[in-house]
């Protein structure tokens, strides 16, 4: 059985990735890979919103080069998407972005817990230190159980982001991930296996396998991601992913074009 797609990963038109699009797909093909998905930083309606994203006027500039790249490797699939941030406000404008190309897919991804604070932002992790861990769960997964409602997106990115530096809240979070599942199994979009998470403090892929498991039980789909900020990123740790996957009981994962799905088996 062939590796899964990889649809997560970016361009250095985000200002923190290295290497071109082609390069990606390069490895992509080098590894084996049939499938994969460029789902860059969407830009903000301000460009000085943040510093780690496209500039809106550079859209039209991250379709030519994923262009580029599924003209020079026609052997692999390549599709086209965004990493969308959601916030409560920003609706109009995710429909603004969803229609100005043809995108394959959306991921919805929660990095803003309030409107000023990235939470997986290493420069702001002072930040954590004067939080209290189960309050930034607590508001980061009532963002993403919005974001799961509002049916803007196709795939909810790294649905546990918050452990990313290895601070984890004493409290049970299973009740917050009933709710952001159960408004993902009612909306029918995807959770995507992110395998980013392995490279960061907490060492271990978004979601963790209790999230996962519950995800199973609910029949919330899934899609597979490294959200790879450099070439020799895509694809890694996907044998690992597969297998969390498969223990948990999923045998499918999703498959996006022009944003409508099937399932493939893997
Ligand atoms: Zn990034
Ligand atoms: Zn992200």
């Amino acid at each position: 059985m062939p590796l899964p797609a990889d649809l997560h990963m970016h361009t250095p038109l985000c200002r923190h990735a290295v290497g071109e699009p082609v390069d990606y797909a390069r490895h992509a093909v080098q590894i084996g890979l049939t499938e994969i998905g460029f789902s860059d930083h969407a830009p903000m309606p301000r460009d000085d919103f943040d510093d780690w994203r496209m500039l809106d006027r550079q859209l039209d500039e991250y379709v030519a080069q994923v262009r580029l790249a599924q003209k020079a490797f026609p052997q692999l699939t390549i599709r086209l998407a965004l990493e969308v941030d959601f916030l409560p406000g920003y609706e109009d404008w995710i429909r603004q972005l969803a229609a100005r190309q043809p995108w394959d897919y959306l991921i919805g991804s929660v990095h803003y817990v309030g409107d000023l604070w990235d939470i997986d932002n290493p420069a702001k992790l002072s930040r954590w230190a004067q939080s209290d861990a189960f309050e930034v769960w607590s508001s980061y997964f009532e963002r993403l159980t919005l974001a799961a409602e509002s049916k803007l997106f196709d795939i909810i990115g790294h649905c546990d982001l918050p452990k990313k530096f290895g601070i984890r809240p004493a409290q049970d979070c299973t009740p917050l991930y009933e709710e952001f599942l159960n408004a993902a199994a009612q909306s029918g979009c995807a959770i995507e296996l992110n395998t980013a998470g392995l490279r960061k403090n907490c060492q271990e892929i978004y979601p963790g396998r209790d999230i996962l498991e519950l995800a199973h039980r609910k029949n919330v789909p899934i899609t597979f991601g490294s959200d790879a900020h450099a070439p020799e990123e895509v694809g890694m740790n996907f044998a690992e992913a597969v297998a969390l996957a498969r223990s948990v009981g999923y045998r499918e994962c999703r498959r996006l074009v022009q944003r409508q799905h099937e399932s493939v088996s893997f």
